[in-house]
């Protein structure tokens, strides 16, 4: 069983660009390298169809074909694309799972990911589509219609959100992320990847209270810099209210 690991554009192509500069395919690639880091140690054979900041080819359609030519070559059983979503309207927000029309094991795959970060990111919007059953939606992408291997196409938040692209960048979400999607890649091919191996529980919380406090719009991206200085403040904030929630 092997999985292949797609980080979305890269080199001449740096798919979405955020409000503040934010380069999409540079935070793919960071979600896809903590992901194979975390199968890896997990004993899951596991492949990257580019390991650094460089495209496949000069254009647009060969540079498309050649990624597919590539992922196809690593015969892996397995394809996760990973993205960050872009939107005209700056308040679009959330994760989207995406797999070809119809279903098959990239639905199941998609299925076992969407539980793992429904449970990982309490705060973050997930964008389903339950009509065919299954929370994944379904688009004819070209890296899902022509890789051999079983196709997934995640979308991990908005990069075009200001709060999003915040999130995006944290190591905390990246992690978080990573593992989120090794261990629903985990349960499909039941092969468990142990929970919390990669974080302990207070990098855990620390993750969900930046996370909270982006999104609630308490900390400011462009002047609170790696939000150290509010932490303390935050979690004693972010503590009172899931206990307030909690007795509500
Ligand atoms: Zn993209």
């Amino acid at each position: 069983m092997k999985i292949c690991l797609d980080p979305g554009h890269g080199g001449r192509d740096p798919g979405a660009i955020g409000p503040a500069g934010t380069k999409e395919a540079v935070i793919n690639l960071a979600i896809a390298q903590k992901t194979a880091r975390i199968l890896r140690s997990a004993g899951i054979d596991t492949v990257l169809s580019r390991e650094s900041d460089v495209e496949f080819g000069p254009n647009e359609m060969t540079d498309l074909r050649k990624r597919v030519e590539t992922i196809n070559a690593t015969g892996a059983d397995y394809v996760i694309s990973i993205h960050a979503d872009a939107s005209t309207s700056p308040s679009a927000n959330g994760c989207s799972f995406y797999t070809l029309p119809g279903q098959g094991l990239g639905d199941i795959l998609a299925t076992g990911i969407h539980d793992r970060v429904k449970e990982s990111f309490p705060s973050l919007a997930i964008r389903t589509d339950y009509s065919d059953g299954d929370p994944d939606k379904e688009a004819n992408y070209y890296v899902l219609r022509w890789t051999t291997a079983s196709a997934l196409l995640i979308e991990c938040a908005f990069i075009s959100n200001p709060q999003e692209e915040a999130m995006l960048n944290t190591t905390a979400f990246q992690e978080n992320m990573a593992l989120a999607i090794a261990k629903g890649i985990g349960d499909t091919i039941g092969k468990p990847v142990s929970p919390g191996s990669n974080q302990d529980a207070w990098a855990k919380e620390k993750q969900a209270i930046i996370e909270w406090g982006l999104l609630h719009g308490l900390i400011n991206p462009k002047s609170d810099g790696d939000y150290e200085h509010a932490i303390v403040s935050l979690t004693i904030l972010y503590r009172y209210h899931t206990k307030f929630k909690a007795v509500k």
